[in-house]
């Protein structure tokens, strides 16, 4: 029988429920149990696609090409099972999908409502991710409890257990217990507010999870147990942690939660292996190298517009041990400042995807600064097709090399739009999208990353290398190392006359994971390493010319 866990929040918007979900679902999986991880966001668009990076930070695109919500992305990394469409579903969606089936008549003419059918709608939709054989569904509700759009969903998982039973199911509550410094002391009143108001509703939790900055005594647990109606022991403290993320489900487990869980689900009650996760912590806390990589991207000021490339660098630098330190920089201060004030310094130059023509100049800037001056530099999709304009500017020759989506009229067309694509007006799940195969070039620097020929990598793009100019960037020594199975679209470009230039029209970062580096991150990280060992070696050498003392 498949378990059930509903994770609500409430006080405030942003208090990490997604990592603390994403973190319950590793440590069930740490104690050998099958995890499948679903997120339910309450906001009408019908899927974060055609959002604002500002609005809602990265896309996260699944194998299957659904574009979702960024918590999936810490779901992904943090645990094994499984994501596909059916792993988010936002209100939109549910509406979409209940007057579709309305418009066919599927509901005999009677008046549609949101009880029971967009509830029911709901709860088939978590129903739909207990495959057989999975242990738990752990099922995020994005929002606040309070909020107008989260009602129905919250309905939906009061009546849950009425359908699967009350001992299947389990509500997890994360709220925030704010710290008064003027009193000196947390404050657990919006708390029994947030409770209250789910108990209204029909829901009372069963275990709290309370958010904090300062260590919650053992008389705030009591008060808060007293008030919302727990025992003590599922009154659950997260304290803010400030060195990595990769603390969470650690402290968590230190404070029991993982326990509790297995004991009110009458689980397996095995220990967790915690050794990865100790193991990725040990190298954290040990570096063996400090290296700075810029990632010059349009919303460089936004902590997660570009959430994945953040994370996945990081697992390159656990990989390697080596502290990695980020720079945002946004593209377009490059213009206004040029590239060598913002740049120098720096051991590695990452150019992320994006749409639209703001801060173009200052990504191409940025590669040919990277270029000339032998800095590793790696292009991600956006990033890709800058790299090509940018050879072909200043290193073909070709003046005005544009991309269509920038300059429709460019004379060199160096990057254009897919056949496929030309005759799409409507938004929204169109593009090219999701995982797609590749085919390496033997030798190249992309295959000697991956160690194989055969890769499958995840993409969201409309615009293409113009196969027109193939010939002329190879003559030039592009080398074209990794194309669709049938040659026919340009997957990858390196220069293999530099120390690493590489640059790829998919997104890698969707699938690294703390454990286990993508292969291109990992080795981008590990020539920015290099190339700071090399400026360090020079500088002595230089040190130990003029007389002066080596440090
Ligand atoms: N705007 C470009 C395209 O549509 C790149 C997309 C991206 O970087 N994700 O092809």
């Amino acid at each position: 029988m498949t378990k059930y866990i509903f994770v609500t929040g409430g006080v405030v918007s942003s208090i990490g429920k997604g990592l603390t979900s994403a973190s319950i679902g590793m440590l069930l999986e740490a104690r050998g149990l099958t995890v499948r991880m679903q997120k339910l966001d309450p906001y009408i668009n019908v899927d974060p696609g055609t959002m604002s990076p500002y609005q809602h930070g990265e896309v996260y695109v699944l194998d299957d090409g659904s574009e979702t919500d960024l918590d999936l992305g810490h779901y992904e990394r943090f645990t094994n099972g499984p994501l596909t469409r059916d792993s988010n579903y936002t209100t939109g969606q549910i509406y979409l999908q209940v007057i579709e089936k309305e418009r066919k008549g599927a509901f005999l003419g009677k008046t549609v409502q949101v009880i029971p059918h967009i509830t029911d709608e709901i709860k088939s939709v978590i129903r739909k991710v207990a495959d057989s054989g999975v242990d738990v569904v752990i099922t995020e509700i994005g929002g606040t409890v309070g909020d107008i759009e989260s009602l129905p969903f919250l309905e939906a998982i009061r009546q849950f257990p009425i359908s699967v039973g009350r001992e299947n199911c389990l509500y997890i509550h994360l709220t925030l217990l704010p710290y008064l410094k003027s009193a000196g002391e947390l404050k657990t009143k919006p708390t029994q507010h947030s409770v209250g108001q789910l108990r209204q509703i029909g829901i009372q939790p069963d275990i709290l999870i309370c958010r904090t900055e300062q260590p919650m005594s053992r008389e705030e647990r009591d008060k808060i147990a007293l008030f919302c109606n727990l025992r003590p022991e599922a009154v659950i403290e997260e304290r803010d942690k400030d060195f990595s993320i990769y603390e969470v489900p650690l402290s968590l487990v230190a404070n029991g939660l993982d326990e509790q869980i297995c004991d009110r689900l009458h689980l397996p009650s095995q220990a967790p292996d915690l050794e990865p996760l100790n193991d990725i912590l040990h190298r954290l806390r040990n570096p063996q190298h400090e290296i700075s990589i810029a990632v010059v991207g349009k919303y460089a000021e936004h902590k997660d517009a570009y959430k994945s490339i953040y994370e996945a660098l990081d697992h390159a630098g656990i990989h390697h041990r080596a502290q990695i330190r980020i720079s945002r920089i946004q593209s377009s201060d490059i213009e206004a400042e040029g590239p060598e004030c913002l740049l120098s310094g720096h051991d590695g130059i990452l150019i992320p995807g994006g749409f639209g023509e703001r801060g173009i100049e200052g990504k191409v800037q940025a590669i040919r600064f990277a270029r000339e001056k032998g800095i590793p530099l790696f292009g991600i999709c956006l990033g890709m097709q800058c790299a090509v304009i940018e050879f072909a500017r200043h290193v073909i020759g070709l003046k005005d090399a544009h991309s269509t989506e920038f300059d429709k009229d460019t004379p060199h067309p160096v990057i254009c739009l897919l056949d496929e694509q030309r005759e799409i007006t409507h938004l929204g799940g169109t593009m090219r999208l999701g995982s797609q195969p590749a085919r390496l070039l033997p030798g190249s620097r992309a295959h000697r990353a991956y160690g194989t020929e055969a890769i499958d990598e995840r993409h969201r793009h409309r615009y293409e290398f113009n196969n027109v100019f193939r010939q002329q960037f190879e003559a030039h020594g592009m080398v074209f190392s990794g194309t669709s199975p049938d040659g026919g679209l340009v997957e990858i470009v390196e220069l293999p006359d530099h120390p690493w230039f590489v640059a790829v029209q998919f997104h890698p970062e969707f699938k690294s994971k703390p454990t286990k580096a993508q292969p291109l991150f990992r080795d981008f990280v590990e020539a920015a390493i290099e190339r700071r060992k090399r400026r360090h070696d020079a500088a002595q050498a230089s040190r130990i010319t003029t007389g002066q003392q080596a440090t």
